[in-house]
């Protein structure tokens, strides 16, 4: 198609920082025969809660995007209703092009852009998703959202999944004044809640490269694993899942890209397609429920009780430090801590314990993964919170509580992941360094912690809460 009009036309990449396979950026080509303005926004408000590692990844992911448009990123920094007004305005510019954002504060934040711009004659055109489907999109055969995983995949295997597309031909990028990336870094992390007290705030050093070639690389690398995903993606101690969690946060690439090239007919392929499937649902639970961003999906559970005084947040920040004295726990955390990123599985472990064995909100827990974690995504974490917490739609339920311990034998039976996070463990052989404070082991008893709680009794107290707010025969 040809190009349609002399105004430039500005594309405001978001969650999209890729130039392969993002028709939003196709459609922005299609219309300017002058050229394309390519735009990022550092907008302080979200950065402020952004943890410094999440920033560092996005800023290297910039670079990366950068260098791959001759350097002609024009960035600014702001509100993005002063930033896009304004840059519309002395451009001459009449259609802004983005991908669609699908999570609460983006919506709200393209409205009020939509608004702004309509006022001065400008268009806001949102095409795609972050997403291989639509949130919003799948239904049950009555027309409702499905409310379990089980029937999402099934429907969502179902809907059109148009193959990726590449990049524009002859895209001519316009420049503009532009401000540094790194403006990106004092911005971050900067609105902590109170109950992080002196916990570190400070980046970890990136352990998964950022960009669009990295991506793609790390998709080939992982082409030669996936068909043993099945069993490998539990084990914390080894390397079997694909890392691609930062990449689809920022849109370095697509999953229609990631689901292209590792598409097969083992088991472990259709696991990976089905976690991939597990992102899209809980976008589409947090499009539906807007506010379980903060709010109990299941709401017969608000009434729970949960500790808040000063030694809640003790224990909070005990958690946080990996100093519980539970070994798979506090490596998950310390990993957290060190990398910005854990395995899924002690993603799992260490929110129940949060919940379940300290009786913290979930909501704190939450926060701090956010804080944290390179891969922070309001959609996949909260949801995954609420999944563990068992608040949320299609919930491990409440009574459930996952054993740190028995955990640890059944997916680290060898202490691999245990020793390399808990250094005072470091020799302690397994099943010792699995168990309460390093087991027995006299070489572990005075450095390591001592386990800060009787799991068996915190189990029970967890119950009798649960017992307590549904009351007589409950
Ligand atoms: C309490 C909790 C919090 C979480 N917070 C986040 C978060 O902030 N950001 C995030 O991307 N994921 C989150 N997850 C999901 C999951 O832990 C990570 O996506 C996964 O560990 C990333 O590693 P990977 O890319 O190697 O995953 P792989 O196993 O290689 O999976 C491939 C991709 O599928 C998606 N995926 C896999 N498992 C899940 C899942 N359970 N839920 C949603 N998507 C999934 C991810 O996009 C992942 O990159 C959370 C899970 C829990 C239990």
């Amino acid at each position: 198609m040809s190009p349609t009009t002399q105004a430039p036309t500005i594309f405001w990449f978001r969650r999209d920082l890729r130039l392969s396979d993002n028709p939003a950026l196709v459609e922005a080509a299609t219309l300017s025969a002058q050229g394309v303005l390519g735009l990022f926004i550092i907008d302080p408000s979200l950065l402020a809660t952004s943890g410094s590692t999440r920033a560092g990844f996005l800023l290297s992911t910039l670079r990366s995007l950068s260098a791959s448009m001759n350097e002609q990123l024009v960035v600014r920094t702001g509100d993005p209703v002063e930033v896009l007004s304004a840059l519309a305005a002395s451009t001459g510019a009449r259609v802004v092009v983005a991908t669609g954002d699908y999570a609460p504060a983006g919506m709200a934040r393209d409205q009020r852009v939509r608004g702004a711009l309509a006022a001065l004659g400008v268009e806001l055109r949102l095409v795609d998703s972050p997403y291989v489907v639509v949130p919003g999109t799948v239904r049950t055969k009555a027309g409702t959202p499905s409310r379990v995983f089980t029937p999402f995949f099934r429907h969502w295997l179902t809907e059109p999944q148009p193959p990726p597309v590449p990049v524009p031909e002859g895209l001519r990028w316009l420049s503009a004044e532009s401000s540094d990336l790194a403006e990106i870094l004092p911005l971050a992390a900067t609105k902590r809640p109170s109950y992080f007290g002196d916990l570190p705030d400070g980046p970890a050093p990136l352990e998964i490269p950022a960009g669009e070639v990295a991506a793609h690389s790390l998709v080939a690398g992982f082409a030669s694993r996936v068909a043993a995903y099945d069993d490998a993606r539990n084990l914390p101690g080894v390397t079997g899942t694909s890392r691609l969690s930062p990449h689809l946060r920022f849109g370095s690439i697509h999953p229609r890209q990631v689901l292209a090239t590792l598409s097969g007919a083992t088991k472990g392929h259709e696991v990976f397609t089905s976690e991939i499937a597990w992102r899209e649902f809980y976008a589409d639970v947090l499009f539906h429920n807007p506010d379980s961003t903060h709010v109990n999906i299941q709401r017969s559970l608000d009434g729970l009780r949960v500790d808040r005084d000063a030694a809640a947040v003790a224990r909070f920040q005990t958690w946080a430090r990996g100093e519980t004295g539970f070994p798979l726990v506090d490596a998950g955390m310390r990993q957290l801590l060190e990398e910005g990123w854990m395995h899924n599985r002690v993603r799992m472990v260490t929110a129940s314990f949060l919940v379940k064995h300290l009786h913290l909100d979930w909501r704190w827990g939450a926060h701090w993964f956010m804080w944290r974690l390179v891969d922070g995504d309001v959609a996949s974490n909260q949801q995954g919170w609420q999944w563990t917490a068992g608040t949320g739609t299609d919930a491990s339920p409440y009574y459930r509580v996952f054993n740190p311990t028995l955990q640890a034998e059944r997916f680290d039976p060898g202490g691999d992941y245990v020793r390399r996070y808990v250094s005072e463990l470091a020799s302690v052989p397994a099943p010792a360094c699995l168990q309460p404070g390093g087991g027995s082991s006299s070489e572990s008893l005075f450095a390591y912690a001592r386990p800060m709680i009787d799991l068996s009794n915190e189990r029970r107290e967890a119950l009798d809460r649960l017992a307590e707010l549904r009351g007589p025969g409950g």
